[in-house]
C-alpha cells in the first residue's frame, strides 16, 4: 500500500492484526515486554542516520498493543512505555509483505484518523515487514518523518536490510532460546541417569536379602583397603563368619525361617561393626567384616563380641543359632589373597574345635 492507494477498512485491519497464528508467531519471538536490547537498537539507529529521519522503530504487532523492542528519536512515554495501544501505521503492514510507503499521512483521511499522528506528529510512515520463514508478519520496521516525505527506493532499500537483519537477529535469538532448553532437557536426563547409575551400582553392590555389601563389594573393599596400607601402614583384620548348622535350622524351619535367620545375623553383625567397617554376606550363610585400623587383639574382641551377642540374642526367630568366626590380620608383605585364606582357615579351626567359637589364625 501506498499514499495512493485505498485506505483499508478496520475489519481487514483487525482480521490480520488477529490473526491466531500470527499473534502465536509474535509470542513465540520471546521478545514481548523485554527490556531494549543492543543488537536491535544498533540497527534502528543504523536506520536513522542512513535515511535522516527523526524516529525508526521495531514494531511487534500484539493483539491489543504494539510493542516496540527498539525505538529510537521518540519522546516520553513511548520511550519508557514502549507499547502504543490503539491503531498505528503498522497494522496496515501486516496486510502485505510488501513494504508499506505513506509519503503523506494528512492526504488520506483514513490515515489521518490513526492516532500516532497527532500524539507523536507523524506525517509520513515507511514501514517494511518483518515476515518470519514460515510467512508471518510480526510487525515491521519503520521510519516516520514529521514532515510529508517522498521516500526513495534507496530509503526502502536500506529499511529492507534492517528489517532482514532484525528478523535474523530474532530468529537467531530463538534458536540460543531453543537450545537453552534443549540443553536443560539434557542436563534433567543426565542427572536421571547418573541416579539411575548410582542406584543401578548400589544394587550390584548390594545383597538382596540383608542389604549388607555382596561378595563382589567385599572384594573391591578388601582390595581398596589393602592398598591402603600399602601406603600408610595401618593395621588391616579380617573376619570370617559362618552360621553353625545352618543346615539343621533350614531343615527344621523351612528355608523362608532360614532367610529371616539370615537376616537378623547380618543386623547383629552390621550393628556390632562400626560405620567405617565393611560387612558383607559373601556366601549363603558365610559373612565377613573388614576391620580398618585394627590389630589382632581389637579384632579378636570384636569377633567375640559378635559370637556372644548372637549366641544371646533373644531377636533371632529360631533359638540356639550361633556362628562360628575366623579372624586374620594382614602381616607384613601379605597380600590380600593370602590374608583372606588364613582367616577362612582359622574360621575351619573354629568349626572343627566344636563351633560358636572364635579363633586367630596364627601370625
Ligand atoms: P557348618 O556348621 O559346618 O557351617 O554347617 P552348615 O549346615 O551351616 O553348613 P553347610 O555348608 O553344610 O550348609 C549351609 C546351608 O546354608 C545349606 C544351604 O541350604 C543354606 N543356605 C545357603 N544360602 C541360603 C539362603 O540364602 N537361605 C537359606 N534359608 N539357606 C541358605
Ligand atoms: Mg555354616
Ligand atoms: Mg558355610
Amino acid at each position: 500500500m501506498s499514499t495512493s492507494d485505498p485506505v483499508p477498512s478496520d475489519d481487514a485491519l483487525d482480521a490480520a492484526r488477529l490473526d491466531p497464528a500470527r499473534l502465536q508467531a509474535v509470542r513465540d519471538t520471546g521478545l514481548l515486554d523485554t527490556p531494549p536490547e543492543e543488537s536491535f537498537d544498533r540497527l534502528t539507529r543504523l536506520a536513522t542516520m542512513l535515511l535522516e529521519v527523526p524516529a525508526t522503530f521495531v514494531s511487534l504487532v500484539d493483539a491489543e498493543r504494539d510493542f516496540y523492542k527498539s525505538a529510537v528519536g521518540f519522546g516520553e512515554p513511548l520511550a519508557s512505555e514502549r507499547e502504543l495501544k490503539g491503531r498505528t501505521f503498522c497494522h496496515f503492514a501486516l496486510l502485505s509483505p510488501r513494504p508499506l510507503l505513506l509519503d503523506d499521512v494528512l492526504v488520506l483521511p483514513g490515515l489521518a484518523a490513526v492516532p500516532t499522528v497527532r500524539t507523536l506528529g507523524v506525517r509520513a510512515y515507511a514501514g517494511v515487514p518483518l515476515v518470519t520463514p514460515d510467512g508471518q508478519i510480526l510487525g515491521s520496521f519503520c521510519a516516520v518523518d514529521m514532515q510529508p516525505r517522498q521516500w526513495t527506493e534507496r530509503d526502502v532499500a536500506v529499511l529492507t536490510e534492517l528489517a532482514h537483519a532484525t528478523l535474523r537477529e530474532i530468529t537467531l535469538r530463538q534458536a540460543l532460546v531453543r537450545l537453552a532448553e534443549a540443553n536443560r532437557l539434557l542436563a534433567e536426563e543426565m542427572h536421571k541417569v547418573g541416579v539411575l547409575n548410582e542406584r543401578l551400582s548400589e544394587l550390584a553392590h548390594t545383597d538382596a536379602l540383608t542389604g549388607l555389601y555382596n561378595r563382589r563389594a567385599y572384594d573391591q573393599e578388601l582390595a581398596r583397603e589393602w592398598r591402603r596400607v600399602q601406603r600408610n601402614g595401618a593395621a588391616l583384620s579380617v573376619l570370617l563368619i559362618d552360621a553353625d548348622h545352618f543346615k539343621s535350622i533350614n531343615d527344621q524351619h523351612g528355608h523362608a525361617v532360614g532367610d529371616q535367620v539370615l537376616q537378623a545375623l547380618a543386623a547383629l553383625i552390621q550393628r556390632s561393626a562400626r560405620e567405617i567397617d565393611v560387612a558383607a554376606r559373601i556366601g549363603g550363610e558365610e559373612f565377613a567384616v573388614l576391620l580398618s585400623d585394627t590389630g589382632a587383639t581389637s579384632a579378636l574382641n570384636v569377633a567375640e563380641r559378635i559370637r556372644s551377642q548372637i549366641a544371646q540374642s533373644d531377636t533371632m526367630p529360631v533359638t540356639g543359632v550361633t556362628v562360628s568366626i575366623g579372624v586374620a590380620t594382614l602381616a607384613a608383605e601379605e597380600s590380600a589373597a593370602s590374608l583372606q585364606h588364613r582367616a577362612d582357615q582359622a574360621l575351619y579351626m573354629a568349626k572343627s574345635q566344636g563351633r560358636n567359637r572364635v579363633v586367630s589364625a596364627p601370625g
